[in-house]
């Protein structure tokens, strides 16, 4: 299987090449040059455990790894999750809510960034090569990009965040790792502010060449692989075909989702839930794509306006057509929005924006109604999920992903259910542990020379 970019001006790769380029060199993202068909192996696939099926799956696309090499960092990615199962399914009334923030850092992109520290662990071991990761994060991807390389030999993990607007909680996640190849640089200046430097940094080609620069953000394909297993998962689970209710921010999750179906999983329709940054949903429900202001929301991991993963989607929705993409993606660039002229199918996709009132009152109502409490960005999909029921048969499932511990957002849970909260030990346990943490000023040669000196070549 060979990777292709698509902007269509990057020579092939293969999956390893594919893991450590991240962002295509002609701008554009990586893509496999086919997906399979699993048709005939979903019977025999039922019975098997999260991990047995990640090992099935992850196998199919990293055609260049021995499978007994995938099934061994398929297994220690995700031993680190509390749970034997990994993810786990409660029930709330006729939908099923998909648990996916049993890992290190109770959010859902452990599921992908354990999986995807082990891959860079591994391809670095083999071909002797070093990578420094430089990120930046406005919460909860930092503390999961961390957890999956601390320790490692190979990779030093540079993570910016804004100074005073991440959760202390979560900045704690992040400082508290004593791991000598962890450097968090806390950035005096906004989120946008550390990711434009990080941007910067990138574009200087001779920097990111000398420096082995690496990236962890959604971009990268393991990424979006490691989350079609639990749509896969999902949907070999109930004898009904499932349709799913996400969460969305930068597209990843949801994409994962778009690619489980078209692999032939029992999967009906996704249905898309944003915050009031709605540009997704109005995408789906109109066929523009129109940029806004950033509105700041009790779902903080949803506060995205141009969402990094889209440009995947609309690659096979413009029939795989790297020309039309291209002109879609440039009339964005410079005018703000661009359309389609044929809608995404509505056999495959619903769309829906919920808005702050609507995520706490989906908070009280699932405490109310079944005494579960739910993280501000599940409630965004809980919500989703009643407005849209209507359009999901009653031959189907609907599952919604629950993307974090509540734990990790007590302010909103707390807000929502009176002043009620909940907490989790592996939060608790990092109150009053030194942290670790660099002050820098918003400065490209400041986190240059950062880079260089605790940085290796
Ligand atoms: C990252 C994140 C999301 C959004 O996921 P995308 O892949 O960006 O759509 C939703 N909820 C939580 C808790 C997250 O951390």
């Amino acid at each position: 299987m060979k990777y292709l970019s698509t902007r269509g001006a990057t020579p092939p790769l293969s999956f390893q090449d594919a893991v450590l380029t991240g962002l295509a060199p002609d701008g554009g993202l990586l893509l496999p040059d086919q997906i399979p068909d699993v048709s005939a192996q979903l019977d025999s696939w039922r019975s098997l455990s999260f991990v047995e099926l990640a090992k099935q799956v992850v196998t199919l696309f990293a055609d260049d790894i021995d499978p007994a090499v995938v099934g061994r960092l398929v297994d220690e990615a995700y031993a680190s999750f509390d749970i034997d199962e990994t993810v786990a399914f409660t029930e709330l009334g006729n939908v099923q809510v998909l648990e996916l923030f049993h890992g290190p850092t109770l959010a859902f992109k452990d599921v992908a960034l354990q999986l995807l520290g082990k891959l860079f662990e591994h391809i670095l071991g083999v071909r002797d090569q070093r990578l420094n990761i430089v990120g930046a994060t406005s919460g909860d991807t930092g503390s999961a990009a961390i957890a999956g390389v601390r320790g490692q030999g190979n990779v030093d993990i540079f993570i910016m965040f804004p100074t005073g607007r991440v959760s202390p909680l979560q900045e704690l996640q992040m400082t508290s790792i004593p791991d000598a190849n962890v450097h968090c640089l806390s950035v005096n200046g906004s989120f946008d502010d550390c990711q434009n430097l990080m941007k910067t940094l990138f574009a200087d080609l001779e920097f990111k060449d000398r420096y082995h620069l690496g990236a962890v953000n959604s971009v990268n394909w393991a990424r979006v692989l490691a989350q079609v297993v639990y749509y896969a998962y999902a949907s070999l689970h109930f004898s009904k075909p499932v349709s799913f209710s996400v969460p969305t921010g930068n597209f990843g999750n949801i994409f994962a989702g778009y690619i489980a179906k078209r692999m032939g999983f029992p999967i009906s329709r996704l249905l898309l839930a944003t915050n009031e940054n709605d540009i997704l949903a109005r995408f789906f429900t109109t066929g523009e794509y129109s940029r806004g202001p950033v509105r700041y929301t009790v779902t903080p991991a949803m506060d995205i306006q141009v969402a990094s993963n889209f440009e995947r989607f609309l690659y096979y929705h413009l029939d795989q057509d790297s020309e039309r993409l291209k002109a879609f993606m440039s009339g964005f660039a410079s005018t703000g929005k661009a359309s389609v002229e044929q809608l995404p199918s509505s056999a495959d996709f619903g769309a829906t924006a919920i808005n702050e009132a609507q995520t706490l009152e989906a908070i009280r109502a699932a405490h109310a109604d079944f005494g579960y409490v739910a993280d501000p960005h599940t409630a965004v999909g809980l919500a989703a999920a009643k407005q849209l029921q209507a359009q999901v048969g009653s031959d189907e499932q609907l599952v919604c992903i629950a993307t974090a511990h509540p734990a990790k957002f007590p302010e909103a849970v707390a807000q929502a259910l009176d002043g009620q909260t909940v907490t989790h030990p592996r939060l608790e346990a990092l109150r009053g542990l030194p942290a670790r943490v660099e002050q820098i000023e918003p400065d490209l040669e400041v986190l240059k020379a950062y880079v260089r000196e605790h940085g290796s070549t």
